[in-house]
């Protein structure tokens, strides 16, 4: 069985790309790890009255390029090593996009759907005052992840700010637009997958139109892809969804727009009107154009890669593919743009949102669609052009991109 952790998973990664770049080994051993940990004990009052202690984290991993930055996961699996690793992408994703940032992530062990909304936001303020002097638009700056929302943001916003008693917007991204959120940022890891999977076409003679696509978890880059996929390319077929409570399928297609509403009104995929259930594994196997794995890691293994059918797999999760896997897909032609690119679309929008944010002034929604697309196709191109060069996998290639500018930032300070 293979390695499943997933900080030893980005650490193979990386090693592979040092390999590749002839990377010397004081830089080598610089990116293997984190700068900075915290690991934080947080005291929340529960509605009850009873005091609950959670485990929470925020990971620094390399500031070299600029500020941290990355999410934060409310999630019961949450360990040390889901956030090393998370961080340590978050630094290539930032790198790929080429945006003046470094990588972080931050997290805490919790299962949000447990929690009422009073508790949820004692535990963001909580969070906030142990974290706070970590924390600024020039040393590190959070955004939601999985399970956290616009509006937990909004209270740590405010927490930050009742603590430095002055106006902090560009602390944190991923805002209610009322608070300094920009516009675009809600669907922005969803679009910019679909940009980078209509570039993906152009280079594998895909017509665009008439694509079947199928996605693997249905939160908010699931639910966004399911909409955009035919909204940006104008057409195509979505044939299955899944989310934790399991997936449906249909043949002839499923309405993106309904069961984006049906998931709001009953909290789950399943159960929606003329569709047979299908397993997530089953979903995965599916024979489509385009396969969007969006839910967590290790989505992808040796263990079902030599079934996977799709043509091309947009990661809009983090981590979903395992080494092995990547391999068995490659030696398959399956184009796979991996998640480090296909997913960037988030943290750029997040980087514009900190811009507006400290020039204190507030683009369109056109503006930021424009510059959003920009930058992912430069991005993909910058990566398909590396991969063709040395003939290796998108995410060998992407890897290629990224380690060397921050590398080159470690350089250029001095570091190595
Ligand atoms: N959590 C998102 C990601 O994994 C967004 C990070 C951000 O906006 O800073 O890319």
């Amino acid at each position: 069985m293979s390695e499943l952790n997933p900080f030893k998973i980005a650490q193979t990664q990386l090693d592979e790309a040092a390999e590749l770049l002839g990377l010397d080994k004081g830089t080598h051993e610089l990116l293997r790890w984190p700068m900075r940990e915290y690991r934080f004990l947080l005291p929340v009052k529960m509605d009850s009255g009873e005091t609950k202690v959670f485990h929470a984290y925020r990971v620094q991993y390399n500031a070299a390029r600029g500020p941290t930055k990355g999410g934060l996961r409310w999630h019961p699996d949450e360990t040390i090593d889901t956030v090393r690793a998370l961080a340590a992408w978050m630094t290539w994703k930032t790198a790929v996009v080429d945006i003046p940032l470094g990588g972080g992530k931050g997290g805490v062990t919790c299962n949000p759907k447990e929690l009422s909304d009073t508790e949820k936001e004692r535990l963001a303020r909580a969070y906030i005052r142990a974290a706070a002097p970590h924390l600024s638009v020039h040393r590190d700056v959070p955004a939601p992840d999985v399970y956290t929302t616009p509006q937990i943001m909004a209270w740590m916003m405010d927490e930050y700010e009742a603590i430095a008693g002055e106006s902090h917007p560009g602390m944190i991204t991923g805002k209610p637009i009322p608070l300094g959120g920009s516009q675009g940022r809600g669907d922005a890891t969803a679009r910019g997958g679909v940009y980078v999977t209509r570039e993906a076409m152009k280079v594998r003679n895909m017509d665009p139109s008439n694509t079947s696509y199928a996605i693997q978890g249905f939160g908010n880059a699931g639910q966004f892809a399911a909409t955009l996929h035919t909204e940006i390319l104008g057409s195509g077929k979505l044939v299955a969804v899944s989310d934790s409570g399991g997936g449906i399928y249909n043949k002839d297609g499923i309405d993106p727009d309904k069961i984006v509403h049906h998931k709001k009104e009953t909290g789950r995929v399943a159960g929606f009107p003329g569709s047979e259930p299908i397993s997530n594994e089953e979903l995965l196997e599916l024979n489509v154009d385009v396969l969007y794995p969006s839910a967590l890691e290790n989505a992808i293994t040796e263990t079902n890669a030599a079934n996977i059918k799709a043509k091309i797999i947009c990661e809009l999760a983090n981590g979903p593919t395992t080494p092995e896997a990547d391999k068995i897909l490659f030696e398959k032609g399956i184009f796979v743009l991996p998640d480090f690119l296909a997913n960037a679309g988030g943290v750029t929008v997040s980087y514009f949102e900190q811009v507006q944010n400290t020039y204190n002034y507030y683009w369109t929604i056109e503006d930021v669609h424009a510059q959003l697309d920009l930058r992912m196709t430069n991005a993909f191109q910058a990566v398909n052009a590396m991969a063709e060069k040395k003939k290796v996998h998108m995410r060998s290639a992407a890897y290629l991109v990224s380690v060397s500018r921050v590398a080159e930032a470690c350089k250029l300070r001095g570091w190595v």
